[in-house]
């Protein structure tokens, strides 16, 4: 199976790294010119539970032109809309394009370039990090949970799911995929923004007795905005999960803490609490906590200077 990665970050790194060690055809995609040029000269370099070295193919989008079966979109939010501009030419009629990108509303930007039926919208709990252009850092478990779009697409999706399988991914099929996706996105919601915002570890936030009434203020915008755009979330199912997961990561400053405080990088706001916000606007409904934090956050990218 002829699969491109379609951002080749961390996420796109462990998912390329896998897929190619279980067998499969496997190009890279990206944009990010020193890690292109470190995987062509010296490989991609994996670190952490493992210690590897694979020669994978890797290119700018644009330069890619074999029809793809799966394309696995891991670009960030903001990335996306460019890359799948750029890889027009590869989205052939038999081309499954599988999203695996953290956030909301991205089956819309996805529609705008692939028929509806192509789709594929998943969520992962796998995690992954870059220590440097061309070097992965790969550690933990986790799973993927996924879903077509099309109306009979469950058995071709299956199909994807086995060659995932084989790559130990570690993939289900899910007949409704969406409370998954309002659930990861509630959690990255909770702790991304605020722990980037006040500059501390997850522990530390959870720990405040009013970091927690804004970790439920937030849940429950989540919850409220979701239940308008008819996903079905409980509200308690979903704090528990938060708060366990915000247990299991107590030491870590979150993905947008690394992205804008550490690294500089714009964040994805926009495609979570920045998604709630608009969402409420769209039902005539208010989610002020949504709104502020997005606001912060973007204030914040303004005065890093980050563009
Ligand atoms: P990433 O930032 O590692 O990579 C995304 C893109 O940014 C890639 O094209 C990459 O080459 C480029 N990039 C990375 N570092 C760069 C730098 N220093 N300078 C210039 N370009 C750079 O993103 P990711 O962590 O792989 O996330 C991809 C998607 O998966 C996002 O939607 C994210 O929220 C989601 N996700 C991430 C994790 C995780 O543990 N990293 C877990 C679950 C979901």
């Amino acid at each position: 199976m002829l699969i491109y990665i379609a951002g080749a970050g961390a996420m796109g790194s462990r998912f390329g790294y896998q897929l190619h060690r279980a067998g499969q055809d496997v190009i890279l995609l990206d944009e990010w010119d020193a890690h292109i040029q470190a995987i062509q000269t010296n490989g991609l370099v994996i670190e952490g539970d493992r210690t590897d070295t694979v020669h994978l193919p890797i290119m700018r989008p644009s330069e890619a032109t074999q029809p793809a079966d799966l394309v696995i979109l891991l670009t960030k939010a903001m990335q996306l809309p460019q890359m799948l501009q750029s890889i027009q030419s590869v989205i052939s009629e038999q081309t499954q394009v599988l999203c695996l990108l953290n956030g909301l509303g991205h089956e819309e930007v996805i529609e705008q370039y692939v028929p509806r039926d192509q789709i594929m919208m998943g969520v992962t709990i796998w995690t992954a990090g870059l220590k440097g252009p061309g070097i992965a850092h790969l550690a933990g478990t986790g799973a993927v949970n996924i879903q077509s779009l099309a109306a009979n697409g469950k058995a071709r999706a299956e199909e994807i799911v086995d060659v995932m399988n084989q790559a130990e991914l570690n993939v289900t099929y899910d007949d409704d995929v969406i409370p998954s996706i309002w659930r990861k996105a509630c959690v990255n919601g909770t702790m991304n923004s605020t722990c980037a915002l006040l500059d501390c570890t997850i522990g530390e936030l959870f720990a405040s007795e009013s970091g927690q009434a804004l970790v439920n203020q937030i849940i429950h915008e989540f919850v409220v905005v979701g239940e308008a755009e008819g996903v079905q979330l409980n509200e308690e199912e979903i704090s528990k999960y938060v708060y366990h997961t915000a247990e299991i990561a107590k030491h870590h400053h979150p993905s947008m803490h690394q992205d804008l405080v550490q690294n500089n990088r714009l964040t994805e706001i926009d495609f979570i609490n920045g998604a709630v916000h608009r969402l409420a606007e769209k039902n005539g409904l208010a989610a002020p906590y949504s709104q502020q934090i997005t606001q912060m956050i973007h204030a914040k990218e303004n005065i890093l200077g980050i563009k």
